[in-house]
């Protein structure tokens, strides 16, 4: 796998315009991966830039593909998405995501909280996956405070508002993901039940170079703590930009600066270690 740098968004992945032939390999593939759980998780450290502790990790997907190796998702995620079948993906997600924060929780302690992102599909009404996530973690004995999810604006304009107002009362809690992308207003931060808005990449590795980029996160970060939401920079590199951020006053931050997503074990690792100095 990748592990340095690198545009990563900013080349198209090539499933999408490819060939209805290989659309259909591909479609016939995920399925496959899907009762073979060829899936694996990676951990991504969201590091607390007050005291440089692991608080939190991001589980991000990874197929292992029978000959083409391992996966990211941008290879494999907007076809699972657009075909339905991420609803099913995104189940697995979770709940591997679940039973690694209950070890954690065993192993490390309470206060660790593992992400996952969802997709707007796996939100819906009459969705049943995500209508179980609060029994399995019951099953798990695991409180929902260890858990987190992880939406893009989009989701929260769709009926997925429900079912995250309903995750969220049971005691997850709701990070609003990519932010600053798209169409992204302030107005969107006062959406209702979020707890942390993530700053995209984009924005934060240009906050070097453009005083204009400085001044945008600044009033992303006073804005939200105004509304009582804490807030994760994303994609962060440099050192020089993690100043800048812990600066203007931003909570955590994720990054290759601390580590790229990397397996359980090792995630676990970063965790008992302090990661800034
Ligand atoms: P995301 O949620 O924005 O996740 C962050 C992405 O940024 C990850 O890419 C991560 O590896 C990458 N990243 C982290 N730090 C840095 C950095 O310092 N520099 C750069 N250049 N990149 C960094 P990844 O793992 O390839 O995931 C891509 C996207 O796939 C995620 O973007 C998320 O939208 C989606 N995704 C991943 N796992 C799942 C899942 O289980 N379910 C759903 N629905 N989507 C998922
Ligand atoms: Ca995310
Ligand atoms: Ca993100
Ligand atoms: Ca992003």
């Amino acid at each position: 796998a990748r592990r340095g740098g690198g545009n990563r968004y900013c080349y198209y992945t090539p499933e999408l315009q490819a060939s209805a032939q290989s659309r259909q390999a591909l479609a016939a593939g995920l399925r496959e991966a899907i009762e073979k759980e060829q899936f694996e998780m990676m951990y991504q450290p969201i590091v607390s830039l007050a005291t440089g502790e692991v608080h939190k990790a991001e589980a991000l997907l990874r197929w292992r593909h029978p000959t083409r190796g391992l996966l990211e998702p941008a290879e494999f995620i907007p076809y699972a998405e657009a075909s339905g079948m991420i609803v099913r993906i995104g189940d697995w997600a979770f709940r591997q995501a679940a039973r690694q924060a209950g070890e954690w929780r065993e192993r490390i302690g309470d206060g660790m909280q593992v992400t996952v992102n969802a997709s707007s599909a796996q939100l819906r009404p009459g969705i049943e996956p995500s209508r179980g996530w609060l029994g399995f973690m019951r099953e798990l004995g695991l409180a929902p405070e260890a858990m987190a999810i992880e939406v893009k604006e989009s989701a929260l304009q769709q009926d997925a508002n429900e079912r995250l107002r309903q995750l969220r009362e049971e005691g997850m809690q709701l990070l609003l993901d990519d932010f600053g992308t798209g169409l992204s207003s302030l107005s969107k931060l006062t959406a209702g039940g979020l707890d942390y808005v993530k700053i995209d990449r984009t924005f934060v590795s240009r906050v070097e170079e453009e005083g204009s980029e400085l001044a945008l996160c600044e009033a992303i970060i006073a804005a939200a703590h105004r509304l009582g939401l804490k807030v994760v920079a994303e994609g962060v590199e440099t050192r020089v930009q993690c100043a800048l951020l812990t600066d203007a006053g931003c909570d955590y931050a994720q990054g290759y600066l601390f580590s790229p997503p990397v397996p359980a074990p090792e995630l676990e690792e970063l965790a008992r270690a302090r990661m800034l100095h």
